[in-house]
């Protein structure tokens, strides 16, 4: 009973700091991952101006993008605001998308060019960030088996469970959004 209680909670710390507990957000802010997620945004911005410019040949100092309250921040925001992991999450930004589309002034560019920035970021953030997270939590999760087999074989079949409800648990709180995006892939990945 106690092996099993230490066990869940193992399995709520991050598996790259090892120290916080792991909740949606904390996954793109740990301390481990926040200078990539913060370097995926900047790229995030730079495409934005170079899809301007390539398509709808309009130049725009990087200002013009970074000074929007709010979109770029990974801190904490009340819930009417989006934050930079909610855009990571997949919401499109309105603020953003009127900013783009007062210097373009065509709707379908706009969409276009908005639409190629979030894939940037769903791609970059799969590939950096969510599957170097769970490349950490595959070799824990192998560490503790081989403990387990050679502390207690019967054990090995009850440790399954508590990882299931867990990651069940972690994520459920993205499920109200219902968007498509990393958030959903996430979600989907069956891990
Ligand atoms: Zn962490």
């Amino acid at each position: 009973m106690k092996k099993r209680r230490y066990d869940l909670y193992e399995f709520s710390k991050c598996p790259l700091c090892y120290y916080c507990v792991e909740s949606f957000n904390h996954v793109f802010t740990c301390s481990k991952q926040k200078d990539i997620v913060i370097d995926i945004r900047q790229k995030s911005q730079r495409l934005l101006l170079k899809l301007m410019y390539d398509h709808a040949n309009i130049k725009v100092e990087s200002s013009y993008l970074s000074q929007l309250p709010n979109i770029w921040t990974l801190d904490y925001q009340p819930q009417d605001s989006l934050s930079f992991i909610n855009i990571i999450k997949g919401f499109v930004s309105r603020l953003l998308t009127d900013k783009i589309n007062a210097k373009v002034k065509h709707q379908e560019m706009t969409s276009l060019i908005i639409s190629n920035f979030m894939n940037y970021i769903y791609t970059d953030i799969c590939l950096r960030v969510w599957n170097v997270r769970c490349q950490a939590q595959v070799a824990i999760e192998k560490g503790l088996g081989i403990n387990n087999r050679m502390k207690k074989q019967k054990n090995i079949s009850r440790n399954k469970l508590p990882r299931l409800d867990l990651d069940r648990n972690l994520y459920s709180s993205s499920l109200t959004y219902g968007q498509l995006g990393v958030g959903y892939s996430i979600r989907s990945s069956g891990h």
